[in-house]
């Protein structure tokens, strides 16, 4: 059988191992831990949870990650069958014994008849065969340098600085107005590229003292060490001088409030589209390191935000990922190296549930290229399609940055009732989903018998 070559076995690399050894193919997987570390992970276990043990929400009618958890458990999803083996009682959240998890995972790889286990770094580009990369946020030094030099410096990003994502439909427009500044550009595109929300001056001034008070989040130790380059988060900006972000992202020039015109704003927020489909905006410059309870309170005092939805808060962290949108095709193959697929977060998802998703589209994927049979384009109304066409080419590229999955990030419904029902609007993406997803599933296994 033909061989397909992992490295990284990591969420998303374990995932795709399982889907492309029980499709038949011969797999290897190239992990380096334990024989070499990572800051963040513990053992020498395949996916090894870094941080929290949750699944996030389980609920998969109202919820996108809990759609995704459905979509990986009815295509036969490792990952989420040994969550479910070892859940813990968390409410409506999948939470999972780490440990136990892990080791299952790591059990099962291991004792599958076409999966061998490589213990080593790679620190190379491979020039042939079938690869999925899937190193994940702390991909090694070396493979890193590797991958930064086929795809260029800006191409991969060692840090990612997130702001806030807002839904648009969540945004009170009689406060908020679009515009982008000095009335730039002229396409439909260009005129709603920008969104804006205005403060006086006593608003902006309780702006900055919850700024200065909120809770943050600090650094875990050996996270900085020679990578970050100085993406100020906007608390630090406030510490700097009260007038520093008013200057600075939240500056109130060329820009006229069409509810109040003859009244200058103090400062204003500028939200950036983040999506092709408007359904998304990212506060700009807002990238943070605030707890995000303290970030959704301190946001909502934004007028026009008042009662913000946010598809995902703010962060800074340590992570290795790619520009997808420019890099990666459809198909989740490097453009310029077709023969190697990426998988899990370094393609520009968030989380682990996101990651062991893009680990088994890949390897779907590559089974498909590999055995030679027509796969019909994933369908970008389920979650995992959402996903991908979004990190491929939905997203904008020139400011990408990791996302989780989100309803912001589907194909809207139509329904009558509007943007008020969100429960119905939700349940309509999820049955669409789940509906899209089954006859994708259906087509691969069809595919497949019939190459066989
Ligand atoms: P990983 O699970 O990290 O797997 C990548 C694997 O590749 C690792 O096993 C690594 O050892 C291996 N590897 C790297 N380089 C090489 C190489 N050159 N050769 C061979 N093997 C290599 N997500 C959440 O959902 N919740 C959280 O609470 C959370 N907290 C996080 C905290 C920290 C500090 C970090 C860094 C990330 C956190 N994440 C969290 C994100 C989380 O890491 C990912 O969601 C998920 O683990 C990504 O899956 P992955 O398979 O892409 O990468």
């Amino acid at each position: 059988a033909p061989i397909l070559h992992i490295v990284g076995g990591g969420m998303a690399g374990s995932e795709a191992a399982w889907q492309a050894a029980n499709a038949g193919l011969d797999v290897v997987i190239h992990e380096m831990r334990p024989h070499v570390e990572t800051f963040a992970h513990q053992t020498g276990h395949l996916a090894e949870m870094v941080c929290s043990n949750s699944f996030r929400s389980d609920d998969d009618e109202q919820n996108a990650v809990g759609l995704l958890h459905w979509e990986m458990r009815a295509a036969g999803g490792l990952i989420m069958q040994m969550a479910d083996t070892h859940k813990l009682p968390a409410g409506g959240a999948l939470a999972v014994d780490r440990d136990a998890f892990a080791a299952a995972v790591t059990e099962r790889l291991h004792a599958h008849p076409r999966i061998r286990v490589e213990t080593g770094e790679i620190t190379s580009l491979p020039r042939d065969g079938h690869w999925i990369i899937a190193t994940g946020p702390l991909t090694s030094g070396a493979l890193a340098e590797a991958i930064r030099a086929e795809t260029g410096a800006e191409a991969l990003a060692f840090f990612d600085a997130i702001a806030p994502i807002v839904h648009y439909d969540s945004i009170d427009m009689s406060q908020a107005w679009m515009q982008s500044r000095y009335d730039k550009g002229d396409t439909e595109d260009e005129r709603t590229a920008y969104l804006n929300c205005p403060m006086d001056r006593d608003q902006y001034e309780a702006f900055i003292d919850a700024l200065l008070a909120a809770d943050k989040t600090e650094f875990h130790a050996g996270e900085t060490a020679g990578y970050f380059d100085g993406c100020l988060p906007i608390e630090v900006m406030a510490e700097r001088g009260r007038e520093t972000l008013r200057h600075g992202p939240m500056k109130p020039v060329g820009l006229t409030n069409p509810h109040a015109p003859d009244v200058k704003p103090h400062a204003v927020v500028q939200l950036r589209r983040d999506n092709k489909l408007g359904t998304l905006y990212n506060i700009v410059g807002f990238q943070t390191k605030m707890k995000y309870g303290a970030q959704a309170d301190v946001f909502r005092t934004i007028p026009g935000l008042e009662d913000a939805r946010f598809a995902r808060l703010g962060g800074i962290h340590r992570n290795t990922f790619l520009n997808a949108p420019t890099l990666l095709d459809a198909q989740m193959r490097l453009r310029s190296a077709p023969h190697i697929r990426f998988a899990g977060q370094i393609t520009g998802v968030e989380g682990y549930v996101e990651s062991a998703a893009m680990g088994l589209l890949a390897a779907r994927l590559a089974v498909a290229e590999i055995v030679g049979t027509a796969l019909p384009p994933v369908p970008e109304t389920s979650a995992t399609g959402a996903l991908v066409t979004h990190i491929t080419g939905g997203a904008e590229a020139k400011t990408f940055q990791p996302m989780n999955v989100n309803f912001g990030l589907f194909p809207p419904v139509d329904l009558k009732g509007g943007r008020r029902n969100r429960p119905a609007r939700y349940k309509a993406y999820t049955d669409r989903a789940k509906a899209d997803w089954t006859d994708w599933l259906a087509a691969g296994d069809t595919g497949r018998a019939a190459a066989e």
